[in-house]
């Protein structure tokens, strides 16, 4: 997506570690018409009139997952990052290691948000190696929910998060996909 593109060109700031900062505009700071174009292709994306619930989670991934279920008319649900499992059997559960922090999160969503009847389009701000996509596959199984995509702002090419979910035949469609990055020349290339 041209758009974002140029954002990420414009504003991005490549840090050490591989980490991409984009936080005046997309996870801090956040463009909402910006994400309108972006949850707009979503829908182009994944046209699939089954599509009822938009699973992410938090705390960047609300956002974009707000605006965009704008297109689909449907419910959004962000899995809460929890610091105690609470073991009454009423919500699934998972763990994700977070890129950004290094540490292992559990991952909660309530059982009466995500069932077997739900048609899930996962969405998330960036794709690094696909740990947090990865759980938020795990929760859909556990409900016996259809997932039937994921949808990614920015995915890091040159981590192996796409190519790890997409060899599992999971359709990802990622607005952006950058090729390399350069901490201290600053440059971007997009694939
Ligand atoms: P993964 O689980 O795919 O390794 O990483 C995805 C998660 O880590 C995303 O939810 C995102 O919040 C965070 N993340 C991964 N890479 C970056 C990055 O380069 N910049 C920022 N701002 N967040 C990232």
């Amino acid at each position: 997506m041209q758009l974002l593109e140029e954002r990420i060109r414009r504003d991005g700031i490549v840090k050490p570690g591989n980490v991409l900062k984009v936080d005046s505009f997309l996870n801090h700071q956040m463009d909402v018409e910006l994400f309108q174009e972006m949850g707009k292709e979503f829908r182009k994306l994944f046209p699939s009139e089954k599509i009822n619930k938009i699973l992410t989670i938090e705390a960047s991934g609300i956002g974009i997952a707000c605006i965009t279920a704008q297109f689909f008319n449907a419910p959004v649900v962000f899995a809460k990052k929890s610091q105690s499992i609470n073991l009454d059997g009423e919500q699934y559960t998972t763990k994700i290691e977070s890129f950004t922090h290094k540490r292992v999160y559990d991952v909660i969503v309530a059982k009466k948000f995500l069932g077997k009847d739900d048609h899930v389009l996962i969405i998330d701000d960036f794709l690094a190696n696909g740990c947090a996509v990865a759980g938020l596959i795990d929760l859909v199984s556990s409900a016996g929910a259809v997932i039937e995509g994921v949808g990614i702002a920015i995915e890091k090419g040159f981590q192996e998060g796409g190519k790890l979910l997409r060899r599992k035949g999971i359709r990802v469609e990622s607005l952006a996909i950058v090729e390399s990055m350069d901490a201290e020349t600053g440059e971007i290339t997009f694939r």
